[in-house]
């Protein structure tokens, strides 16, 4: 199977990311011919600041290999180095109908939040129907948040068929993980890069604990069972405690007598014991830039090998050469 999946450099990368995506990818890569990009393109719908986002794709490289992605079994490579997906971005689009886009609820929950609603990111969804079809990918491992743009982009791969009557692109499969499809952000929301609700994977460990330890609970007290049902802290403690210590998050909850503060202090615990050994090696990783560098270019290479024959099936599909 060929697999194929993104992030963007739109922000410090969070738990919501690694649990419900980079954690599949590294562990799809022992069995799979796998394809990771960075998603600069997308980025730019949310970041408009040309040095931060150059930051932020190496920030973003770097922490994909300290999180175990394997340059020798797993391809990795910047959207944005791949000229031909722009170029198929553009095929597509006019094989996409409005309401199709206008449909997806993602722009909506982005507008909500306070992004500008530009027409990058109403196209957004055309953009990575690109990603996923220029390199015939099979399966595609996502969060929940992103199942309904999968749908799309087998819209547009039909719609696209339809229209120049050649069957160009291979249909993918979303692949979504139960358990860890929504990590819960700081606030109950979707964690997400842009909504300033996150949990960060690297970064200072004292601003990890402080946004731990400041977040909001309600005011049920210490010797009192404490709800579970919409809280936060629980969803959170709940996907990082290890296994022996899942019984210890039930009780806390379930007979009271623990308060929110020991609560989150065990969070914590179970951050640093989930991430420390990943928080040392993207230490190492940052003083080397160049050995980061060599990977992109590794991945590009076997990205594009796939990319630049599908585009001339698809450009000899439209009529342009
Ligand atoms: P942004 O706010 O800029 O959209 P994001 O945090 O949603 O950022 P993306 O780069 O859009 O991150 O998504 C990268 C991957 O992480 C996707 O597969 C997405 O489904 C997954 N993902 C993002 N947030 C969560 C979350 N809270 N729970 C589970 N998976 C998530
Ligand atoms: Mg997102």
């Amino acid at each position: 199977m060929r697999v194929l999946s993104g992030v963007q450099p739109s922000g410090a990368l969070h738990i919501g990311n690694y649990l419900g995506a980079i954690r599949q990818f590294v562990e799809l890569q022992h069995e799979h011919d796998c394809y990771y990009f960075l998603a600069d393109l997308h980025a730019l719908t949310t970041v408009h600041d040309a040095a931060r986002l150059r930051e932020l794709v190496t920030d973003l490289a770097t922490a994909f290999l300290a999180l175990g992605l394997d340059p020798a079994k797993a391809s990795l490579y910047r959207q944005s180095d791949v000229p031909e997906i722009p170029e198929l971005t553009w095929y597509l689009s006019t094989a996409t109908s409005m309401g199709l886009l206008q449909r997806c609820t993602s722009f909506k929950d982005k507008v909500a939040q306070g992004v500008v609603p530009s027409h990058g990111l109403f196209a957004y969804p055309v953009l990575m129907a690109a990603d996923i079809l220029i390199v015939r990918s099979n399966l595609v491992p996502v969060g929940r948040d992103q199942k309904q743009h999968l749908e799309v982009t087998r819209d547009i791969a039909a719609s696209f068929h339809a229209t120049y009557g050649r069957e160009v692109f291979t249909l993918p499969e979303p692949l979504i993980r139960d358990e860890v499809a929504v990590v819960p952000g700081l606030d109950g929301q979707k964690m997400s890069k842009s909504y300033g609700n996150t949990i960060d994977l690297f970064g200072p460990e004292k601003e990890i604990r402080k946004r731990i330890m400041s977040m909001t609970t309600d005011s049920t007290p210490v010797e009192a069972p404490k709800p579970k049902e919409g809280n936060a802290l629980y969803g959170l403690l709940k996907l990082l405690a290890p296994a022996e210590e899942r019984g210890w998050v039930e009780k806390a909850f379930d007979e009271g007598g623990t308060g929110y503060g020991d609560m989150k202090k065990r969070l914590f615990a179970y951050y640093m014991a989930s991430f420390g050994e990943a928080r040392r090696r993207y230490e190492e990783l940052r003083r080397n830039p160049a050995e980061v560098e060599a990977v992109l270019a590794a991945g590009l290479e076997r990205a594009r090998a796939i990319a630049v024959p599908l585009l001339d099936e698809v450009r000899a599909a439209v009529g342009i050469r």
